[in-house]
């Protein structure tokens, strides 16, 4: 399966979920292109040893970098575990993120169970590729 370029992404209250499914799923995270948000991306490398492009923390532009990613067609799919019981000072840039990657239809996982489904989709190989079938 070609390489697929995967965003990972979560505010504070998620960071250990996150941490635990990137851990749980490291052999099929490690044969994709990862990128994540400055203080995901560290503390996944760190404590699950993926090689990850950070881009900048989320509150300082880091989740528009992955949006303007997205609209470039750079993303196939995002793992955005975002915190339901907060507002974050970056709420209106959580927003345009989750706007640009409905808009350009990529699959998005906001919970570990849809993350699940996603990763083990048989639909996984097809994500990111053209109609010609690349
Ligand atoms: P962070 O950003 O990974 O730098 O904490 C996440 C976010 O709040 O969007």
């Amino acid at each position: 399966m070609k390489p697929k370029k995967v965003a990972l992404i979560a505010h504070d209250s998620r960071k250990q979920a996150m941490v635990e499914w990137a851990g749980h799923n490291k052999n099929i995270l490690s044969r994709q292109h990862l990128s994540a948000t400055g203080t995901t991306g560290t503390l996944i490398s760190r404590e699950v040893g993926l090689e990850i492009t950070c881009y900048k923390s989320g509150p300082l532009g880091g989740d528009q970098q992955i949006g303007a990613k997205i609209s470039e067609g750079e993303i196939d799919f995002l793992i955005f575990f975002w915190d339901p019981l907060a507002a974050q000072p970056h709420d209106v840039d959580v927003k345009a993120l989750l706007r640009l990657a409905v808009y350009y239809d990529i699959p998005v996982a906001c919970n570990r169970a849809t993350a699940d489904h996603l990763i083990t989709s048989r639909l996984l190989e097809k994500i990111g590729e053209t109609e010609e079938g690349e």
